[in-house]
């Protein structure tokens, strides 16, 4: 039987501990830290995010605005409302909700956001430090990732680390993360060829996939830490992994559900990275 990492109960006790550093933080420096939060369109998804997030930053003390644009907002209006933020004094973090809608250049908007603010982690010259070791802000989900594992006490010093997904946001980082904290990494994507085999003598095993209750009892080792960042929703509405939590769980000696992994971690490593952009203000 697993243990459950329970993301919810991290989660919570890590936004505390960002509630009391803001206070402390206010006192002394005189302002919040401030997060802008810019949505182009309605995407019923997106829209809670959003709100979720501007619910996050009150919780924990934080100043916030949101800019809810229309989905007919122009590429130049979506930069000059950037420009006017990375100008903004009580601005700390901006995060562009994605996705954008089609006409518009998402590479070009988040390039616009100057990389200081960049509390997502998505700017080319963000990537780069995280690429090297040296880096202030982690992109909120892989980072979110590493605070379970690191929570939950468990070590990735010479463990052999599977992540099923590439993609920029989760699989990618998420390696280079695994790999800083010492662990043999392997990346697996839809091209892999014995996908179960590998994933089969991982040690700690990360699926980024997309994909509801792909990876079965066929794929775990016994005793792996069996990390589900996947989010996916059934046809009766339901919220599901990437992995066959039935399937796994008898197997691992760690395991995240879903909902309640992974999940709430992004918002609050959102958090984290924005009291860090306010705190490397004040340096
Ligand atoms: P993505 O951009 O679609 O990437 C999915 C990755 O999975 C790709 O690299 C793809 O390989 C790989 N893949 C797809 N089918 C595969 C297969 N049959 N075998 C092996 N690999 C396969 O997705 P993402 O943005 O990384 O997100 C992944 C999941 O995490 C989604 O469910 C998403 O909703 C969830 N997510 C959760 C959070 C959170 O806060 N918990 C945040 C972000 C994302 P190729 O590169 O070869 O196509």
């Amino acid at each position: 039987m697993a243990k459950i990492i329970d993301g919810k109960a991290i989660s919570k006790q890590i936004r505390e501990e960002i509630a009391a550093e803001t206070a402390e933080f206010a006192k002394n420096s005189g302002f919040k830290p401030g997060l802008a939060v810019i949505i182009v369109g309605e995407d019923p998804a997106s829209q809670v995010y959003v709100r979720n997030k501007r619910k996050a930053c009150d919780e924990v003390g934080f100043y916030s605005e949101s800019y809810e644009l229309p989905a007919e907002t122009t590429q130049e209006e979506l930069e000059t409302l950037v420009d006017k933020l990375n100008n903004d004094d009580k601005i700390h973090g901006i995060l562009v909700q994605l996705p954008l809608p089609k006409h518009l250049d998402e590479t070009r908007v988040l390039l616009k956001i100057n990389p200081e603010k960049d509390v997502d982690a998505f700017h080319p010259y963000n990537v780069g430090k995280i690429m090297i070791g040296d880096y202030s802000f982690l992109p909120c989900t892989p980072a979110g990732v590493m605070a379970l594992i690191e929570r939950s006490e468990i070590d990735v010093c010479g463990k052999k680390c599977v992540v099923i997904g590439r993609s920029n946001i989760v699989g990618k980082p998420m390696a280079m993360l695994l790999l800083h904290s010492h662990g043999t990494v392997t990346i697996c994507h839809s091209r892999t060829q014995n996908l179960a085999s590998i994933c089969k003598e991982a040690d700690i095993l990360v699926a980024a996939i997309g994909k509801a209750d792909f990876v079965g009892a066929d794929m775990i080792k016994e005793g792996a830490v069996v990390i589900d960042v996947g989010m996916n929703r059934k046809a009766d509405g339901k919220l599901t992994g990437d992995v066959n939590f039935a399937e796994a769980e008898p197997l691992a000696s760690y395991i995240t559900p879903v909902p309640g992994g992974v999940g709430p971690m992004t918002i609050t490593m959102l958090m984290q990275n924005t009291l860090t952009a306010a705190k490397n203000k004040v340096k």
